[in-house]
């Protein structure tokens, strides 16, 4: 059924596909129409209709098939997030009707036969049987029903090598800050959904971003690309020294939050309903994790944290521009009508205005993180980079990311700010960040240069100045790759 949503919605199935899918479909129908005990098919059935369900709803929403990512995104998500998108994507809710009732007309037909054919049950049962056996390595197994099991399964492989480099020990590293100062404070703040050319920073149209825009001693990098368009694989790179060519290592490998506070700083983490209230391993060596209702309650939490510790270090992931672009107060509602102040004005432009509306409220959510580093005897910086962009185009703008990323996805707003003491203290890593603006920067430059900010003297063997853009020996000649949502193929960005 997926595979005929997917020709009706979209066009795209080839013919042999659905061939393929209804010949393979063929012994699992038998073997379960050769069930006569009707509470016997229902039991069968069960797990059949949550899988069916569950790959009619990627289909519709990403016109794709299941994917390992997209299990493990539903199964990390939280419910806030989840309700959301559910009741974005009504369509895709509806499309389950057809299933529901023919499960119903099964149930029905079951109740009312009476006798029962082992002989019938145990045939289609050899027969799926062998099917699943011989073609468990062909593209049967890519197609749905049998991609659901390989699906879970995958992303139940990747869930567990997550855990299992969590759980190797951790090791102190030999790190040192080379400059400590008495009242210092870094910020590495992990932007949602932001698409660089939505903000008035970039020369957008509209002004999106006023308060960032009127900003002395920020700096927006003009050509800094993300190495993947889902959180999950995103957060951990940013905040690890590990490459998405081995993304298991940002698990057990040098995490920022372990560098800072081996450096002696307090370490604390700071999110609203995202990746990192989900993720244990990644903020185990955080102080404390604060989980927010608001993005904008931020900045206070911030403000009374570095009145009490004079060395602080933050991660920040807040809610930011998720999809569907409701996460904005009254005073960022301009761009009219969008569905949340205009429900029944019709346009092809609604969610494109909410999503400016949207970059607006994390405007003023960045300038509050500013406001508190921004104090005359601080020596501090923000990093903020947005883990990936999404698709905000009027009329086709609820798509969110799609498996083959355009350039609005990954092409993403990396910012640095820094305090005038910091400065006055850094004139040669000044002078890096504004020569490096322009050149190409990526995903793997976060980390050394927030060490690097930060004066921390990172062991040799991880020491990369040619990835540290504060750095003069900083070469903008990296491989830029982006991995698509199938956690497969990658994309050369260069
Ligand atoms: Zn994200």
């Amino acid at each position: 059924m997926p595979a005929i949503y997917r020709l009706a919605l979209y066009g795209t199935e080839s013919y042999s596909n659905i061939l393929l899918v209804a010949v393979a479909s063929i012994p699992l129908a038998l073997f379960l129409t050769s069930v006569r005990k009707w509470w016997i098919f229902v039991l069968l059935s069960i797990p059949l209709m949550y899988f069916a369900g569950n790959e009619t709803f990627v289909v519709v929403v990403y016109r794709h098939y299941m994917k390992a990512v997209n299990v493990l995104s539903m199964l990390i998500t939280n419910t806030t997030e989840s309700r959301s998108f559910i009741s974005n994507n009504t369509l895709a809710v509806c499309c389950d009707v057809p299933i529901l009732v023919l499960w119903g007309i099964g149930v029905w037909a079951k109740y009312k036969a009476s006798k029962p054919s082992y002989k019938y049950f145990a045939f289609s049962s050899v027969i799926l049987a062998a099917l699943l056996f011989f073609a468990k390595d062909t593209k049967i197994m890519e197609l749905p029903p049998y991609n659901l099991p390989v699906q879970y399964y995958n992303a139940y492989t990747i869930n567990k090598k997550i855990l299992q480099a969590a759980a190797q020990p951790k090791v102190a590293i030999a790190c040192h800050q080379t400059n400590p100062k008495e009242h210092e404070s870094y910020v590495l703040f992990i932007g949602e959904s932001m698409v660089y050319d939505h903000l008035s920073l970039a020369g957008y149209k509209r002004e999106t971003t006023p308060l960032l825009d009127a900003r002395e001693n920020l700096t927006l990098f003009t050509d800094y690309k993300t190495n993947a368009t889902l959180t999950m694989l995103v957060a951990p790179l940013m905040m690890t020294d590990a490459t998405i060519e081995d993304f298991y290592r940002s698990y057990s490998g040098t995490n920022c939050l372990q560098v800072f506070k081996q450096c002696g700083f307090k370490t604390f983490v700071l999110v609203c309903f995202n990746h990192l209230d989900q993720d244990p391993p990644l903020t185990a060596a955080a102080d404390s994790v604060f989980c927010v209702d608001k993005d904008i309650e931020i900045p206070a939490i911030m403000d009374s944290l570095t009145k009490v510790y004079p060395k602080t270090f933050f991660v920040v992931q807040g809610l930011g521009n998720h999809c569907y672009f409701y996460n904005f107060e009254e005073q960022d509602n301009l761009f009219r009508p969008n569905p949340y102040y205009d429900p029944d004005v019709q346009s092809d432009s609604l969610y494109y205005n909410a999503y400016d509306c949207t970059i607006h409220y994390t405007d003023r959510v960045l300038d509050g993180v500013i406001n508190v580093l921004n104090k005359d005897s601080m020596y501090s910086v923000m990093l903020f980079a947005s883990d990936h962009g999404e698709n905000v185009n009027p009329g086709d703008e609820r798509r969110s990311v799609s498996m083959t990323p355009q350039e609005s996805e990954y092409h993403v707003p990396f910012i640095i700010w820094r305090s005038k003491k910091w400065i006055e203290e850094n004139p040669e890593k000044e002078r890096c960040i504004l020569a490096n603006k322009d050149k190409k920067t990526y995903i793997d430059n976060i980390f050394f240069t927030l060490c690097d900010v930060a004066s921390i003297q990172l062991p040799d063997s991880l020491n990369k100045p040619e990835w540290t853009i504060t750095s003069p020996s900083f070469s903008a000649t990296q491989k830029r790759i982006l991995l698509t949502p199938d956690g497969k193929t990658t994309i050369n960005l260069n």
